[in-house]
């Protein structure tokens, strides 16, 4: 896609899922990935293999560089420390993706503050300080920087027994939103994609049901989950020159969830 060929993009969480994906789809683009984890390096690892493969193939040297870089987007110190490393070790950022993310299930009158504080820090908190440090380095370098928040159809869509998650999703939106209207002018790009059931390991508890899955699956429109390449396509679109007049906007890839299946037969006169 235009413009992404030798960008420098940081993903946050790239060890599995979602942000894997992303990570391998924008190395076949031809940016250079610095890949985020949190503790164990191994998933970052198997990460940055797929990522060169796909993008390299057999070549020595193809030119897309690669990088891991460890840190707890929760904990502002490593925040500083993930972004000074890949300015250090690329010589500048150009793309953000706010993909790190946890969730509990817990009925909303039983959370404990530390669970509720700990969903908030890495969900949304994490996210802004990644942001906050990006578009310092984008303005210093006067750089046209592209953050991509990866959200959730919980975003608008309430979600008992979740509500931390729910609220983390929510308060996303408006991140995205001021972000992408206090740096228009700068140049600056801020933008989500908003994925609904998608099949990674945080859906692990019903991805490895057949049961379980068809319940899910009953509820989407197209009758199916999501995967993890179908919301890398729409990141790398985001974040290419295809999408230079989108911003503060939140992308639903999402197979309908969000047209309410419900109404799918008329059910009130
Ligand atoms: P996942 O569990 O595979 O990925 C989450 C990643 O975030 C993991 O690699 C994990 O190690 C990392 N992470 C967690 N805490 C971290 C921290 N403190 N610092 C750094 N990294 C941390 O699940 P996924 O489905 O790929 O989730 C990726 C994103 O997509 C999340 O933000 C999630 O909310 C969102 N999402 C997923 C779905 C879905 O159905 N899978 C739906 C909507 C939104």
């Amino acid at each position: 896609m235009k413009g992404l060929k030798n960008k420098n993009a940081l993903i946050t969480g790239g060890s599995s899922g979602i942000g894997q994906a992303i990570a391998i789809r924008l190395a076949q683009e031809g940016c250079n990935i610095a890949i985020n984890y949190r503790s164990s390096p191994e998933g970052a690892e198997d990460t940055e293999e797929m990522a060169m493969q796909k993008a390299c193939g057999d070549l020595e040297n193809c030119g897309v560089k690669s990088l891991l870089v460890q840190g707890d987007v929760s904990q502002e110190e490593d925040i500083i420390r993930v972004v000074n490393t890949v300015v250090e070790k690329f010589g500048s950022l150009d793309i953000l993706i706010n993909n790190a993310g946890i969730q509990t299930e817990c009925p909303s009158h039983e959370v404990t503050t530390a669970d509720f504080d700990r969903v908030i820090g890495v969900n949304l908190r994490g996210a802004y300080l990644c942001a906050r440090e990006s578009i310092k380095h984008f303005l210093s370098q006067n750089i046209p920087g592209i953050i991509i928040n990866i959200s959730s159809v919980h975003e608008i869509i309430p979600r008992p027994m979740y509500v931390s998650y729910s609220i983390s999703k929510g308060g996303m939106e408006n991140l995205t939103k001021t972000l992408a209207l206090e740096y228009a002018n700068r140049g600056i790009r801020v933008n989500a994609i908003a994925p609904g059931a998608t099949i990674t390991p945080i859906n692990q508890d019903w991805v490895d049901d057949p049961q379980k899955k068809a319940v899910v699956e009953s509820h989407i429109p197209m009758g199916r989950a999501g995967t993890s390449e179908e919301m890398a396509a729409a990141v790398a679109f985001l974040a290419s020159d295809e999408a230079a007049y989108i911003t503060g906007q939140t992308l639903f890839i999402d197979g309908g969830l969000t047209l309410y299946a419900d109404f799918r037969e008329a059910w009130s006169a």
